[in-house]
């Protein structure tokens, strides 16, 4: 008996040479090979003959390529005719552009053919789905019954070879392990074993049993984190949290504000405050579009954390960042009582022995700054309250570093990417979540829009017009992606020199990773002053950073991005009382994926539209534009097509924690325990 988790060479039929093709689609092992299921099914129960099919209907085939041409229309298209027959009558097959089919569909090749009875001087049948099979294959029924399952290939791998090394995998593997759930669990979440969905997923009895059986492995697989993610809030939950009053001085320091909180940030605010009054410990996910204001009620929620006694920590991902949350906050607090320190890696080792002893004897009450804030001699007199900014930025580790500098200490983390539902409840499952779903009175506008190329010098003579007669501000920003890194930085400055060339008597910056940090502080600051007019930069600019002159934002390769970070970058600008424009400028030619989505970046000015947009056209590794953000690999599960599997599991999990909580009877859902490297944040 084979293992689930035996090299997949050992599979009988298939060897070392033939597991060399499968690594190259990820299947190393019994249980990838397990888990490789069928695009869809052919219901060989229902085959027709052609002498029997009708105008218009759906149909299925099975026969031999007889003849084959292709032909070029006057526009140039190529056409490609195969004339296919079942020894009951021929049928025409017609592909477009697709000459290479040619190599494919020889004479004599037998084919299972999927699609719409057409007429046109003869049936026909305009680009059917196909499947290459063996010709015995087209008249026996065995082994499948009559579904046959039709699998993702790859080169040198043919559809019944596949079925059959699976089916060797099925009969001499210990399946045993994928029995997952009590007769319990079972019963009240009513799915069935993930053993039985695998055996039914490549042996259905019927259509709809092949497809249902793969929504249940979809379910387990989601079940696997929900679970983890329940058992993981309710831990959190059971630690145990110090506890927060209300205090007389925040109520004060929100009358003085200089403007009235949103109905938003009231909700949120007060569900902070509650939630750090239960005695047990908060784990908060904050969520806010750009400019919603989340730093005022992350400061206001840490302002009742010190008036009970405790400390308070913000950690932010960049030094810039840091910065400019700890001047806020100063500005803030200034007249009051309250001790607030930077601490960040940019500081002289005296200065940071200071601001550390402080610390711990407890005379700093709120210290804002970078990872400098996890570092080992960083000792905290009572940590009340660990605020993550961005924190999608950070992973699990530096998370877990912060709040163990503190006993029972709650946590806020904030993110202005919003996340859709779904894919909250996925990455965030064991996370509370906050929503400011409102923006502040009186934001300017901020108009997008998306040219091509050709209109560049347009584009910059508008420019120059709003700096020289209105005193405006730009950025320009380019993509810098980790794959093509080197040749992103080149063109950053290139175009960094094209501007400066064009623009002879303005003043640019240039910004990037590569900078060293003290000199970009400098560019920064010198913009921020108003001294430098174009800041060229890449992505570091993304965060942070708040000038409110700055109104006209130039992105360049806007398809490279994220549609979220192209909106989070876009929060840039807007922030002052004049209206902003974010022009997105791309080569002649762009995709039409591209181009939808740059529309929605034209026509869609919420963030959370835009997210679920983006989950919709580029599936949900790119949400961040990046794929370290940590989200988990399925094999099976898709979270926008399975989102009802998704929400069952996480109820069904939530009724296993309830009466299971150790997973005594339901064991093997542990082997996701250790997940955490598939977060960045969990
Ligand atoms: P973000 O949610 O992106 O972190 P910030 O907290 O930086 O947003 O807030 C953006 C700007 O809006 C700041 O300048 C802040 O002072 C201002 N602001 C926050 N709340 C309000 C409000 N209720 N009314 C007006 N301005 C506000
Ligand atoms: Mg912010």
């Amino acid at each position: 008996m084979l293992k689930i988790d035996t090299d997949v060479k050992y599979v009988k039929g298939v060897g070392p040479r033939v597991s060399k093709i499968l690594s190259r689609i990820n299947i190393k092992t019994v249980e990838d090979l397990l888990f490789h299921i069928p695009v869809r099914y052919v219901d060989r129960t229902n085959i027709k003959k052609i002498k029997d099919i009708t105008i218009g209907e759906q149909t299925t085939l099975v026969g031999t390529i007889l003849d084959r041409s292709l032909r070029r229309t006057v526009r140039g298209k190529i056409v490609g005719e195969f004339l296919f027959s079942d020894g009951t009558g021929n049928i025409k097959l017609l592909f477009f552009n697709q000459p290479y089919l040619k190599n494919v569909l020889k004479k004599g090749t037998h084919l299972i053919i999927f699609g719409k009875i057409d007429f046109f001087k003869s049936y026909q049948i305009i680009q059917p789905e196909f499947d290459v099979i063996d010709k015995q294959e087209g008249s026996s029924k065995e082994n499948f019954g009559g579904i046959i399952p039709v699998y993702p290939l790859t080169e040198g791998i043919s559809q019944k070879y596949l079925r059959k090394i699976i089916r060797n995998a099925i009969d001499n593997t210990d399946l045993s392990s994928y029995n997952i759930l009590d007769n319990k669990i079972l019963h009240d979440c009513s799915v069935i074993q993930l053993k039985d969905a695998l055996l039914r997923v490549h042996t259905p009895n019927s259509v709809d049993e092949g497809i249902g059986a793969r929504k249940t492995i979809a379910f387990y697989e989601f079940l696997f984190i929900q679970t983890y993610l329940e058992r993981r809030k309710f831990k959190t939950k059971a630690e145990g949290g110090v506890y927060i009053k209300k205090s007389d001085f925040t109520e004060k320091f929100i009358t003085k504000l200089p403007f009235k909180l949103t109905g938003a940030q009231k909700r949120v605010t007060e569900e902070i405050l509650e939630d750090m009054q239960t005695g047990k410990r908060m784990a908060r996910l904050l969520q806010g579009d750009v400019g919603s204001g989340k730093t005022i009620v992350a400061l206001i929620s840490a302002l009742n954390v010190i008036k009970s006694g405790y400390q308070v920590a913000f950690m932010a991902p960049t030094e810039i960042l840091a910065n400019q949350h700890y001047r806020k906050i100063v500005k803030y607090l200034q007249n009051s009582d309250i001790n607030v320190e930077l601490l960040t890696g940019g500081l002289k080792t005296s200065e940071k022995k200071t601001i550390k002893e402080n610390l711990t004897s407890g005379k700093t009450d709120i210290v804002v700054g970078t990872h400098a804030l996890i570092e080992d001699d960083v000792v905290f007199r009572s940590l009340g309250l660990a605020i993550i900014d961005e924190q999608h930025r950070f992973g699990v580790e530096q998370r877990s570093k912060l709040l163990n500098k503190g006993n029972n200490t709650h946590l806020l983390v904030m993110t202005a990417t919003p996340i859709p539902r779904s894919l909250a409840m996925t990455l965030y499952g064991d996370l509370d979540i906050s929503v400011i779903d409102e923006m502040p009175p009186g934001r300017k506008e901020i108009v997008t829009r998306w040219i091509k190329d050709d209109k560049r010098f347009e584009l910059y003579d508008f420019i120059k017009k709003r700096i020289n007669e209105m005193g405006d501000q730009v950025y320009v920003i380019y993509p810098l992606v980790e794959e093509s890194e080197k040749l992103d930085l080149k063109s950053a400055t290139l175009m960094f020199e094209e501007i400066k060339k064009y623009f002879s008597d303005i003043k640019v910056g240039l910004i990037h990773g590569r900078i060293n940090s003290g000199e970009k502080e400098e560019v920064m600051k010198r913009f921020a002053k108003g001294e430098i007019k174009i800041l060229v930069g890449t992505t570091v600019i993304e965060v942070g950073i708040d000038v409110p002159n700055a109104t006209i934002m130039v992105i360049e390769h806007p398809e490279r991005f994220g549609l979220s970070q192209l909106h989070q970058l876009r929060g840039r600008i807007g922030r002052g009382d004049k209206k902003s424009f974010c022009i997105l400028i791309t080569d002649r030619f762009v995709s039409d994926v591209a181009v939808k989505r740059l529309k929605i970046m034209e026509q869609t000015k919420n963030g959370f539209k835009i997210a679920e947009e983006d989950l919709k056209l580029r599936g949900p590794g790119n949400i961040y534009g990046t794929r370290q953000h940590g989200m988990p690999d399925f094999k099976v599960a898709n979270i926008i097509e399975d989102a009802d599997m998704l929400m069952k599991a996480r109820e069904c999990a939530k009724k296993i924690i309830d009466y299971d909580r150790d997973l005594k009877y339901n064991k093997l859902l542990d082997r996701f325990e250790g997940i955490d490297r598939y977060y960045r944040i969990g």
